[in-house]
């Protein structure tokens, strides 16, 4: 019970006051999620580092508690991380809301959503986020395809 009560106060502290609410100018890519089971959207918008880390990551849009609460989450989480570590993280995340997969420590907060495991009809709620960020990290970032600089170029390892 104790736990269930500080789960619930995790998704209800990030549904009403979500981090990283926002939006990112390009060169940032941004990517849009919409489920239209319960009306959510989101807008995520992702700002990669030369060094393969997510730089910077924030949305928008407006969604259940679940869907904001999630979003919300994975940003803190991710954020400063490297981009294939978020890969992983998105896996992680979405076994263990559809089976018997547990990642263990690696989740941190996002265990607060392990009710939707009861309820697969609010599944797309908490995976929007997720969904949105893995297409938005597929993307090629706006300074790498629009606009070539020297200097990027000259940063490569
Ligand atoms: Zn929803």
């Amino acid at each position: 019970m104790e736990l269930d009560e500080l789960y619930q106060s995790i998704i209800l502290d990030h549904a009403r006051r979500p981090r990283n609410f926002g939006e990112l100018a390009p060169p940032a890519v941004r990517s849009e999620g919409y489920n239209p089971l319960c009306g959510d959207q989101i807008t995520l918008y992702v700002r990669k580092g030369p060094d393969g880390t997510v730089d910077e990551v924030r949305f928008t849009g407006q969604a259940c508690a679940i869907c904001m609460a999630s979003a919300s989450l994975m940003t803190a989480q991710i954020k400063g991380k490297p981009v294939q570590e978020a890969l992983r993280l998105e896996r992680e995340f979405s076994g263990f809301l559809t089976g018997p997969d547990d990642p263990g420590p690696a989740l941190g907060n996002l265990r607060a959503l392990a009710g939707v495991k009861r309820f697969p009809q609010r599944l797309r709620c908490a995976t929007l986020g997720w969904h949105a960020l893995v297409d938005a990290l597929k993307q090629p970032t706006g300074s790498e395809t629009a606009e070539p600089e020297a200097s990027s170029r000259g940063t490569q390892p």
